[in-house]
């Protein structure tokens, strides 16, 4: 079971505190405190199999956390509060709180059989039950935001890796998040792609965007982030601003990791 504190008094669009998650015996995340402000981007950092991509998906309502407590936007994850009491969330609650998130994998997950435009209008129609006009009119916003106003009517096979994935960030932005998570975007991606990529979500943090980021891009997560965390044996070994962690690491696992990826 998890131990939830009532009433999240708190500014910040992630919190985490205490958080822990096991698979059967095997503990990934061991006591995770991590805090994102709105319009700040937070980078994961760490080496594979050391609970990035489970942490995302505890944030995301995916993953049920054994202890400890995570918020988003001042709401417990996976609980709600009436009354001073905490009741555990029902589905469609949890989905509504999941549409709310935007979410963008290495594998980009477009729905093949649909064009580009159809991919990013889909959630807003079938989830949301909003009006087809106003949808479409932000669904070409978004397209041309992310550089693909001339791709609407493609489908995906038709399209790079790269214009791939920027379809899969727009479609996510399609839904009006409050916070965008990037599970390694542009690992899938041949290396002369991973540019337009990391520039689409550059464009999204410049504009205010709250986002958590896990990547090896340590140019990227240099530049963008507001603060880097490198995780190891699902603990957070150190975090801080990038100058800090990139330029002067405290602890001999995050030179250690770092000396192999730069
Ligand atoms: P990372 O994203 O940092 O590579 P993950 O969060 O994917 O790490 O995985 C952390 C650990 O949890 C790994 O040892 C992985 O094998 C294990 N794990 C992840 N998902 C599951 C699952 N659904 N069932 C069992 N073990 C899992
Ligand atoms: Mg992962």
């Amino acid at each position: 079971m998890s131990t939830p504190q009532p009433a999240v008094e708190t500014r910040s669009m992630v919190v985490a505190r205490g958080v822990r998650k096991s698979y059967g015996a095997h503990e990934v995340i061991k006591g995770v405190d991590l805090e994102v402000a709105p319009g700040e981007v937070l980078c994961l950092l760490g080496p594979s199999g050391s609970g990035k991509s489970t942490f995302l998906r505890c944030i995301n309502h995916l993953e049920q956390i054994d202890a400890g407590w995570i918020s988003v936007d001042g709401e417990l994850v996976g609980y709600r509060e009436h009354r001073g009491r905490l009741y555990e969330l029902r589905d469609a609650e949890i989905a509504r709180r999941r549409s709310e998130i935007g979410m963008v994998f290495q594998q980009f997950n477009l729905f093949p059989h649909l064009s580009v435009l159809e991919n990013l209008m889909q959630a807003p129609l079938r989830v949301r039950r909003e009006a087809a006009g106003p949808v479409r009119e932000r669904s070409l916003a978004l397209l041309d935001r992310v550089g693909l106003a001339d791709k609407a009517g493609a489908y995906p096979r038709q399209l790079s890796g790269g214009q791939q994935q920027r379809v899969a960030i727009a479609r996510a932005l399609a839904m009006q998040p409050k916070l965008m998570l990037f599970d390694e975007p542009t690992s899938a991606l041949d290396p002369e792609l991973v540019g337009e990529v990391l520039d689409v979500m550059r464009g999204l943090a410049d504009d205010g965007m709250t986002m958590v980021v896990v990547t090896h891009e340590i140019g990227f997560a240099r530049e963008v982030a507001d603060t880097v965390a490198f995780l190891d044996g699902g603990v957070v070994v150190e975090a801080g601003p990038p100058s800090q962690v990139f330029d002067a690491p405290q602890h001999e696992r995050t030179r250690a990791f770092l000396a192999r990826v730069l």
